[in-house]
């Protein structure tokens, strides 16, 4: 089992994690960041492999994967 941690501040909200995520772990938040952006959370009770695809798609480099 991995683990994610997201730092919402670097989140533009561009959802390319959530489609990244084989096991749809990822959504977005209904709240908004200092910069205006929804940004994505972990579904909590949602599975994670620590396949790190999330992490390395994300362009702003928001998401540490950890096993
Ligand atoms: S590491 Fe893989 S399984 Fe875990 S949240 Fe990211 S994309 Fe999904
Ligand atoms: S890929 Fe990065 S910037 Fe885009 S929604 Fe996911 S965490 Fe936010």
């Amino acid at each position: 089992m991995g683990k994610i941690a997201i730092d919402k501040e670097r989140c533009k909200g561009c959802q390319l994690c959530i489609v990244s995520c084989p096991k749809k772990s990822i959504r977005l938040s209904e709240e908004f960041n200092e910069k205006g952006y929804h940004f994505v959370i972990f579904q909590e009770g949602s599975e994670c492999t620590a396949c790190t695809f999330c992490g390395r798609v994300c362009p702003d480099m928001a998401i540490e994967v950890y096993k």
